[in-house]
């Protein structure tokens, strides 16, 4: 196969910017208060909102990798940035899903907090253009965009994720519904889990009910998203400076 993989440039998405890190390797991930959905359809900026992902994200990345899963995680910046490492990011957005709603309920017609005997694991093609659709192992082979075995090892690292994150968020009175991961490989091609892990990239219901602290409250106007995500790093035992 002629693939491969390039490395990520410095670049300003919707809620984050990356850049070059002080050294060779490195990257800088900062995290705006601009919060979107619907693919941008949906807009707004949320002060602070980048702080509490910021922290929130920093304390989870630090769990999974202390659970035996390579992060990009170097180290703590400020309030807002983290130093991680630089990689070549497959374009696949990982989904793991322990209850439906959402997509899943949409495309299947499922029963919305249907609970599946086994994490589901599905991956999404990385592309504005497309609006990011759901494909097939076989299409991500043909498209080039993830070796065979390396997506074995995102699948098995993935919901390894999924449940160190579940039985954390349980323990704090949240059921973890669904989460989206993305991966990456450094100059040796060694794996590593990417990117943030906050509300905006997960689904957390208070536990036992259907009740939302997660981006849904901003998609589908339910409740205040600062509120919200607050409420999320409080459980957590995060103070975050000015609030
Ligand atoms: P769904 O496929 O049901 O829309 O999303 C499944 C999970 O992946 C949810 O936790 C959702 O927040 C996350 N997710 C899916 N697509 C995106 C995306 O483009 N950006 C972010 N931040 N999260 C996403």
């Amino acid at each position: 196969m002629g693939m491969s993989y390039n490395f990520s440039m410095s670049y300003e998405g919707k809620a984050k910017i990356m850049k070059d890190g002080p050294s060779e390797g490195t990257m800088i991930m900062y995290f705006k208060d601009d919060v979107t959905a619907g693919n941008g359809k949906k807009k707004a900026v949320i002060e602070g909102k980048g702080k509490i992902n910021k922290a929130i994200t920093l304390k989870l990345l630090k769990l999974v990798e202390e659970n035996a899963i390579p992060t990009h995680l170097i180290e703590d910046i400020d309030d807002r940035s983290i130093l991680v490492k630089k990689l070549k990011i497959f374009p696949l957005e990982v989904v793991v899903r322990n209850k439906a709603t959402g997509s899943i309920v949409r495309r299947l017609g499922l029963e919305k907090g249907l609970e599946f005997e086994r994490p589901l694991f599905e991956i999404f093609y990385k592309n504005d253009d497309l609006h990011d659709p759901l494909i097939c192992q076989e299409h991500a082979f043909m498209l080039e965009l993830i070796y065979p075995d390396d997506l074995l090892i995102v699948r098995n690292r993935a919901l390894r994720a999924n449940e160190i994150l579940k039985e954390y968020f349980t323990s704090i009175g949240f059921d973890l519904i669904d989460i989206k991961f993305e991966f990456g490989v450094d100059e040796e091609e060694n794996i590593y889990l990417a990117d943030e892990i906050s509300p905006d990239t997960m689904r957390l219901w208070a536990k036992g009910t259907t009740e939302s602290f997660d981006k849904d409250v901003f998609r589908e106007d339910k409740a205040d998203l600062l509120s919200t995500y607050l409420e999320v790093a409080k459980r957590m035992g995060l103070k975050i400076e000015g609030f």
